[in-house]
């Protein structure tokens, strides 16, 4: 086929611009161009300078030739995304609703290149530990330029020389003594930079067990042949990154390569190092606290086949591998895998698609899988896999116990704590092991509210309440506005003013009155604002150098502390009331990955779990970890409800500048939807965030049994045509 002329997507977000315009490729261009390249065209009247992407080519002109504007300049850095990536976009496109350039800027590689690779680094000579030891030395002594140098070793242990004399204004008068003590060195390097540094190649391949080599060879049959999704349920600690590291081992050796999804990479560090450990230099990661140019970088050595696995949060999905075989989604009930920003897509449902569109395969893997993707494997629609033992014989199930705070209040205990919570504490302490708490929410004291008028102090750019911290301040944990906390009511004058609730600092201080010889870390949002600080907090409580750790979602994912025992959840239900028809989903998964937290060594574990709603089946199924209960009930209700994965359902949030036309055209949508047989209208409604960022957000939901009618319904949406943005989320089976 003649590639005379080209379709070029034009990096403007805007309705009226979202198609493709065909420009010519100049003589000089011709043959040297791909689909995927980034472009300079001239746009508009005035011709001005816009940056395109390539989407395909051909011999044809669609309109008068002389009328056809050619393009100026290819970008010659050979980074041309792969065909597949293209298609990736366009299907988000069309399933989530956004334009064309949202969807190519999400999977497309960062392609300027913001600097050549650094050639000297310094890089950190002695132990994590060691180097924190330093770090508390250099904060006595106020010694701030090595706090900051010694702060970002924490965060990684190669950083480059330019970067921290400018970035972090060390001068090297700073950190001469470190050279001369040893503990860090200057290192150069011309290559690529690997961001996973560490002892490579030590690992001590483990045996198999029984479980682990069925599933093994079950998923190495799929590869074989038709290489649909595949779910693999396996109970916390039945060992499925041993089973997704010899399936990677076997699909690589095919000269194919993997991408493996975690919900965030700082979480699961110790993951990224077993991984490290077996693969040494093949495995890369990416991470979103990286620099363009560090992302960039991998990308590059993924693109060369200098990397054949990479590991990330959703992102890495679009990796450009010229020869992608194995996609794998760990925890894949975890809703950081939704986007929140456009395209709105769900990274379980875009690795299906690139996995299909790449003639790879799709591995899922929980211990608590989402009701909807256990369904398509009770469906057939995925194949299924299961692990229902523990892979070290030694580590036991830890006992649950449910308390009813509503027996405490009567029983007139009005402490946080309930007593066999306490007491459980107490023999804990006295053994000297350790206690994870853990509370769904953070914030001294939640919200700020009037006892005389009931008026709750809201962030004015967001529809939430903002949330008193120990600075004084009030904070909005939407937008990061602060404003001091007012001391009279602002609506009504009135001085009893005060906050609500229970968080984070409360405990700490409780738990702190309680048992004062105890030592307590708590994490948080605010206590891990700091670079290397989230670090420094699991590595301190992970040797042992605290008894109690608090904290809220971010300690129950994916650590292992050998030494806790017991976990105390201590307000189980807040999250039930969370609204949405996947509450009790979200309950049952947090309160099942605590409690997995306790006990996950030889010492046996305990867990309290202290809930207003203790009959609640999301409640009660967590404490006897017993998914398949869970499930069952959940599925039921869904049924009875007609909510997904049962029946499908299209959520629609329209969002505006003007919360008058956001209403209206939600109105409107409404009216399309209603008169159509077989769909079922909820809404329109403000969102439950209503506004962010000064951004409107108004929602409906669109249920119906088959498929077909909601694609029918949002062709009619996008063919409405207005300003602000109609997203999807298609929740299909
Ligand atoms: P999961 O991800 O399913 O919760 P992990 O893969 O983290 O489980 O494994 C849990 C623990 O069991 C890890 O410490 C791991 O090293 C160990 N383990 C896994 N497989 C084996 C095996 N075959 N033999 C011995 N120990 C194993
Ligand atoms: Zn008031
Ligand atoms: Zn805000």
């Amino acid at each position: 086929m003649s590639r005379q002329y080209a379709d070029i997507i034009i990096d403007i977000v805007h309705g009226a611009v979202d198609r493709p315009f065909q420009y010519r490729v100049p003589r000089e261009l011709e043959g040297r161009l791909s689909v995927g390249e980034r472009v300079k065209v001239p746009f508009g009247k005035g011709n001005t300078l816009r940056d395109g992407y390539i989407i395909g080519f051909s011999g044809e002109p669609s309109c008068d030739p002389d009328k056809i504007k050619e393009i100026r300049e290819a970008e010659e850095d050979g980074t041309a995304a792969p065909v597949q990536l293209i298609r990736m976009a366009a299907w988000m496109k069309e399933r989530y609703g956004s334009t064309m350039i949202q969807a190519l800027k999400t999977v497309l590689p960062m392609r300027r290149r913001v600097k050549p690779a650094q050639k000297r680094y310094l890089q950190l000579a002695v132990s994590r530990e060691a180097c924190l030891e330093q770090l508390e030395l250099c904060r006595k002594k106020k010694q701030k330029a090595r706090v900051r140098l010694l702060e970002a070793f924490l965060e990684d242990p190669v950083l480059p020389y330019g970067m921290v004399v400018q970035k972090l204004r060390v001068p090297s008068s700073s950190f001469q003594i470190f050279l001369e003590q040893g503990l860090c060195r200057i290192r150069t390097e011309e290559e690529y930079r690997n961001p996973v540094h560490g002892p490579a190649g030590e690992s001590r391949r483990l045996v198999l067990t029984e479980e682990q080599e069925a599933a093994v060879s079950g998923l190495l049959e799929v590869w074989k042949g038709d290489r649909r999704p595949c779910l693999l349920y396996g109970i916390t600690g039945s060992g499925k990154t041993e089973v997704y590291m010899e399936l990677i081992r076997r699909v690589t050796a095919e000269g194919r390569q993997a991408i493996v999804l975690i919900p965030e990479i700082s979480l699961t560090w110790q993951t990224v190092m077993r991984f490290y450990r077996e693969f040494g230099e093949e495995v890369s990661i990416l991470h979103s606290r990286m620099s363009a140019g560090e992302k960039y970088d991998q990308i590059e050595r993924a693109r060369r086949g200098e990397v054949k696995i990479m590991i990330g949060p959703r992102s890495a999905l679009f990796t450009p591998f010229p020869h992608l075989g194995l996609v794998i989604v760990d925890e894949e009930h975890d809703t950081a895998y939704k986007n929140e920003t456009a395209p709105r897509y769900h990274a379980v449902d875009a690795a299906i698609e690139r996995c299909r569109l790449a003639g790879g395969m799709a591995v899922l893997g929980s211990a608590t899988p989402s009701a909807s993707s256990y369904y398509r494997a009770q469906n057939g629609e995925y194949h299924f896999f299961q692990m229902k033992t523990r892979a070290r014989e030694e580590s036991f199930l830890p006992t649950v116990e449910i308390v009813d705070l509503r027996e405490e209040l009567q029983a007139g205990n009005r402490s946080i704590f309930s007593r066999k919570l306490t007491e459980r504490m107490r023999e804990t302490l006295e053994r000297g092991e350790q206690i994870l708490l853990f509370l769904n929410r953070r914030g001294y004291a939640g919200f700020l509210s009037c006892r005389s008028c009931g008026n709750v102090i809201k962030c004015p750019h967001c529809d939430v309440s903002l949330k008193l911290h120990r600075d004084g301040k009030l904070h909005c944990h939407y937008c990061g506005h602060e404003e001091p906390a007012p001391r009279t009511c602002p609506a009504c004058g009135s001085r009893y003013i005060a906050g609500f609730g229970t968080g984070t600092q409360k405990v700490e201080e409780m738990a702190g009155k309680l048992f004062p010889e105890a030592s307590i870390l708590r994490m948080d949002m605010d206590t891990t604002s700091r670079k290397g600080s989230h670090d420094a907090i699991l590595s301190a409580f992970a040797n042992g150098k605290a008894d109690i750790l608090i904290g809220t979602q971010m300690i129950v994912k994916g650590h292992d502390f050998p030494k806790v025992t017991l976990v105390g959840i201590l307000a189980a239900d807040l999250s039930l009331y969370s609204g949405g028809y996947e509450a009790g989903e979200r309950t049952f998964e947090l309160l099942t990955q605590a409690a997995g937290r306790a006990g996950r060594d030889k010492l046996p574990g305990y867990v309290v779990i202290q809930s207003y709603a203790p009959d609640n089946y999301s409640v009660e199924a967590a404490a006897s970890q017993d998914y398949e209960g869970f499930y069952w009930q959940e599925i039921l209700y869904r049924k009875l409800l007609h909510y997904p994965p049962v029946y499908r359902m299209l959520s629609v949030l329209v969002t505006s500048r003007d919360e008058e036309a956001a209403g209206e055209r939600a109105k409107e949508i409404c009216g399309l939807a209603d008169g159509k047989e077989g769909l079922e209208v909820i809404g329109p409604a403000k969102a439950p965030v209503s506004k962010v960022k000064d951004i409107y957000r108004y929602m409906l939901y669109v249920k119906s049994e088959e498929e077909e009618p909601l694609w029918a319904l949002k062709q009619e949406i996008d063919g409405l045509g207005w300003d602000g943005q109609v997203l999807y989320q298609f929740d299909l089976e």
